[in-house]
């Protein structure tokens, strides 16, 4: 097989899929608009997640107006008049529903338990950016505990490994964490990634099998001939031809689609995060349950990551969102609202409004595909995006538990 396939975006989804279609036997050429490093598949807390529920979930619908006039809750929309935002808000509602919300999770659950088995070779390849040993859900308040019990039961039910540890117990292995905290669930099937050293080592790796990976070009636009993908053209002007296209450039997919005729309604949901300096920071990577927030050390700094803001596509730091990550983490970890920080970012969720990713092929079209929409499960699900891509690929249909991430629902 010598089909050359073209994919444009170089985050974890573009590079995942490249090094699938590498692995059979494709020619493939990714095109990244910037270096690789500073996207959200770079940015991200960094926690793989099997089992993570969606964004849309009954709970959520029933905060959502509160949230909307919040300016320090963790899910936030700033009021703006804009036609999208609007017709995603009614569909995201809609998505909220109870039925939907149990079909999606578990389709969810299925595709991230398939998704970390695809995960094992990596963790072995990459040991300095993998570390397979489990994270934490910790909780401060009684209410955060009840919810705990119950995530362990959904939990075991789907077939996730978990326990759930008292506060006391769970200190005495990390005792970096405040003696306020209540309670810890361990995800035991969950990964800890340094998201930066993975994205390099996928791109090392792609390019020592053969892949050619070109950073700096960014596509302006992609041309078709009827139902078929002919080119891309990059913004000097070159056109690059090739037999088949993947469109995983992340929430910049939505304008990328459009020159293919049809649309994939997405909003931006942009998080942060901030690097600071500890001195004895907790062991564990955690979610810090009610702060909606999550720790993660890395390396000499640690990682405060969280926040959920439709605010749409822009890189605009707002600094009280910024510090909300450290006063929030502060009832957690003693101390870690007065550490030094080192570094502020802030990066883009690919959201679409019924909480599923959009895979597979580009309706309308016999050889343009697309893997995007993971909101804030990309890293989670990558592997098994990637295997789901080569199938459609290769001509398969996707296998019927995913059916409801079909692109094709958009048509
Ligand atoms: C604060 C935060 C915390 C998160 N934590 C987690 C977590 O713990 N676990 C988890 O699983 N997920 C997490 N996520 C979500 C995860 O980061 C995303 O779902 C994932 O990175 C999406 O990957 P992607 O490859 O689709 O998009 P991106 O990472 O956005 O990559 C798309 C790439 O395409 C390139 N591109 C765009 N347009 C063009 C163009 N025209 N031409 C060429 N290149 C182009 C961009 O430069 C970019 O590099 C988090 C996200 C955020 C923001």
């Amino acid at each position: 097989m010598n089909d050359r396939i073209v994919i444009i975006g170089g985050g974890i989804i573009g590079l995942l899929c490249g090094r699938e279609l590498l692995h059979r036997g494709y020619a493939v050429t990714i095109l990244e608009g910037g270096t690789l490093q500073g996207s959200a598949s770079t940015g991200n807390a960094g926690v793989i997640s099997p089992g993570h529920p969606p964004i849309p979930t009954p709970e959520v619908a029933a905060k959502a107006f509160r949230m909307l006039l919040d300016r320090r809750s963790p899910l936030y929309i700033p009021p703006r008049a804009s036609l999208p935002l609007l017709r995603w808000l009614l569909a995201f509602r809609r998505a909220c529903r109870p039925a939907h919300f149990k079909m999606i999770s578990q389709v969810l659950d299925q595709f991230s338990m398939r998704s970390r088995e695809l995960f094992d070779p990596l963790v072995q390849e990459a040991p300095h950016a993998l570390d397979a040993s489990g994270f934490a859900e910790i909780v401060r308040t009684k209410a955060g505990q009840q919810h705990l019990a119950m995530e362990r039961d959904r939990l075991e039910q789907s077939g996730f490994e978990v326990e759930l540890q008292d506060g006391d117990t769970f200190r005495e292995q990390d005792p970096g964490w405040d003696p306020s905290v209540r309670a810890a669930l361990i995800h035991r099937h969950g990964i800890v990634t340094r998201p930066d050293l993975l994205i390099q080592h996928l791109s090392d790796q792609f390019t020592a099998e053969g892949g050619q990976l070109r950073t700096g070009c960014q596509v302006i636009r992609v041309h078709r001939q009827r139902n078929r993908f002919e080119s891309v053209e990059l913004n000097g002007g070159e056109r690059v031809e090739a037999d088949g296209l993947l469109l995983a450039a992340g929430i910049w997919t939505t304008r990328l689609v459009k020159d293919l005729g049809i649309r994939i309604p997405m909003q931006a949901a942009k998080g942060y995060h901030v690097m600071i300096e500890m001195k004895s920071p907790p062991r564990r990577a955690a979610l810090l349950q009610e702060a909606c927030v999550v720790v993660n050390p890395m390396g000499d700094q640690v990682r405060i990551a969280g926040t959920l803001e439709l605010s749409g596509i822009n890189d605009r730091m707002v600094t009280r969102r910024v510090n909300m990550l450290q006063e929030a983490a502060r009832d957690y970890v003693p101390g870690i609202d007065e550490a030094p920080r080192r570094s502020e970012w802030n990066g883009l969720r690919p959201c679409t409004a019924d909480g599923l990713p959009a895979i597979g092929l580009v309706p309308g079209m016999s050889n343009a595909f697309v893997a995007t929409g993971h909101a804030m499960m990309g890293v989670t699900l990558g592997p098994g995006t990637a295997e789901l891509v080569a199938g459609c690929i290769e001509g398969q249909a996707l296998p019927n538990w995913a059916e409801p991430m079909n692109a094709s629902r958009f048509a």
